[in-house]
């Protein structure tokens, strides 16, 4: 390739590189704001009309509250240290939270390894199998000797049978359907090293949540960045890329062309696929879109009082089609939204369900019945305003040898970049490990420019 094509310059004016990112979520955002310690230009496109993306948010009687439930763990370092960069430590709250499991027409309680000694559905000899469990699970240290198990196979192997149909199955089943028996082992093994991580010398979970909520923290980051010299365009999603070459040059947007030396790409895979399909080979293109989703539907009830004491709620009995009840304020006080008492009924679903098509009201009319008979004395006009939100792209599904479908951060088009929910591994998606990829993402491409604008001449891949 000619040194002309490699050379680095902000297009029209020669000035630093300039770096355009797809998509406003925590990756995004936290990219953005790398890049700008490293002194590059940024412009972030987001087709959202607000910055946030999965943990956006709505209000609630003025104040912001996630579309999807989200908190924090103890052991959320990645974007703790951010929060401490941006002078926010203070806004971090940490609470002890209560954790229940939902089974038989029961609620029982499950916050302290006590609890579970005490689970009756259990035989006590499983109780012990189960408490037992936990702990040999958090002592895994090399992940990989997972990789060639299922969850069921290795949750079985562990804690027997018994523990694994009234515990693991129905939650396995719950978030990820007919996938369920060929979920890896890997991601259920992360989920309780975290869960087990976050918690006190009682023994009992405790979680953090960002005052004023998630979408708090993404705006403070966007007012970081654009302070530093970004630019964030919301309502602006990326429609095509302009290819010099096998080069990315530029992306466009419905009103106008934006220049770039490269493109960091944070949407779902699949989104991805479609701006890269016209410029790369088809086989690329079906690489990408190995990987599966599940998308999302909460319905978030604002209630004028409480459901429960419990703030996560497992839902364990296959005759309900939640896989857990949170109910927000057992986590954040009630007085933050004016008394009210917020729920989230999560469901897990491919997006071709027809309850994925549901309309807000179809949803509500389909919800309410089973949440009446989880909790009896619950009445509609407890609801004080409810609402329905979706998310597409939602999980990705962590099959056994996930690991071989992750696509890495270049692609087959040179300067655009991958960083995606989808790439973490051996964890599971989060707020914490987006700030994590996207500010490795921003280091690496500007690692890559700097070293082909010091170089002669570049004839290999970037
Ligand atoms: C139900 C649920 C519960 C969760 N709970 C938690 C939790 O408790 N704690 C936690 O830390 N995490 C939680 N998460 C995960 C967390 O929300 C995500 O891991 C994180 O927000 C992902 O950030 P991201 O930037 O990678 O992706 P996203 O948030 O998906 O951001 C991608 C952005 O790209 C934008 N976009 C898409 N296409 C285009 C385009 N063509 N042009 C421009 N922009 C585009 C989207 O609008 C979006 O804003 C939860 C997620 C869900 C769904």
């Amino acid at each position: 390739m000619a040194e002309s094509a490699i050379q680095i310059r902000r297009r029209g004016s020669g000035a630093d590189p300039h770096i355009v990112v797809i998509g406003a979520g925590f990756t995004g955002l936290a990219a953005a704001y790398q890049l700008t310690s490293l002194g590059m230009s940024v412009t972030v496109l987001e087709g959202d009309a607000e910055v946030g993306g999965l943990a956006g948010s709505f209000e609630v009687n003025g104040e912001q509250l996630e579309r999807f439930y989200h908190h924090w763990f103890a052991t959320d370092s990645h974007i703790m240290q951010l929060v401490g960069e941006l002078g926010g430590e203070h806004n971090i709250i940490y609470r002890p939270t209560r954790t229940g499991m939902y089974f038989a027409k029961n609620l029982f309680n499950l916050s302290t390894p006590l609890d579970v000694l005490r689970f009756k559905p259990l035989r006590y000899a499983d109780r012990i199998r189960l408490a037992a469990l936990v702990l040999r699970a958090r002592a895994v240290k090399d992940w990989k000797q997972l990789e060639s198990l299922t969850a069921e196979q290795w949750l079985s192997q562990l804690g027997g049978e018994a523990v694994y149909k009234i515990v693991w199955e129905p939650l396995l089943r719950g978030k990820f359907g007919s996938h369920a028996p060929d979920i890896s082992a890997v991601w259920f093994w992360n989920k309780l090293k975290l869960r087990g991580g976050s918690r006190n010398r009682r023994g009992n979970e405790v979680l953090a949540y960002y005052r004023g909520g998630f979408a708090a923290l993404a705006q403070r980051l966007a007012a970081e960045i654009t302070a530093r010299g970004g630019e964030i365009r919301t309502g602006a999603a990326a429609s095509a890329l302009l290819v010099d070459g096998n080069r990315v040059t530029g992306v466009k947007t419905a009103r106008e062309v934006i220049e770039a030396d490269a493109v960091i790409a944070t949407p779902a895979l699949p989104i991805i696929a479609d701006l890269l399909r016209p410029h790369v080979p088809a086989d690329y293109v079906d690489r990408l879109c190995k990987i599966q989703y599940l998308a999302n539907v909460c319905v978030v009830l604002d209630l004028d009082r409480s459901l429960s004491k419990t703030y996560w709620l497992n839902v364990n009995d296959p005759g309900f089609p939640f896989v857990a009840v949170i109910e927000h304020t057992n986590f954040e006080p009630t007085e933050t939204y004016g008394g009210r008492h917020i729920v989230y009924l999560s469901k897990y679903l491919a997006e071709s369900d027809p309850l994925y098509a549901m309309s807000d009201a179809q949803m509500l009319d389909y919800s309410l019945p089973h949440l009446q008979r989880m909790f009896p004395d619950f009445a509609r006009s407890w609801i004080l305003a409810s609402h329905v939100w979706r998310a597409r792209f939602a999980q990705p599904i962590v099959l056994r040898g996930y690991r071989d479908l992750i696509p890495s951060a270049e692609t087959a088009l040179e300067g655009f970049y991958i960083a995606t929910m989808a790439q973490i591994y051996p964890e599971d998606r989060g707020t914490n490990y987006a700030v994590r990829e996207g500010r490795a993402i921003a280091r690496r491409v500007c690692e890559r420019m700097r070293r082909s604008q010091s170089a002669p001449a570049q004839t290999g891949p970037d």
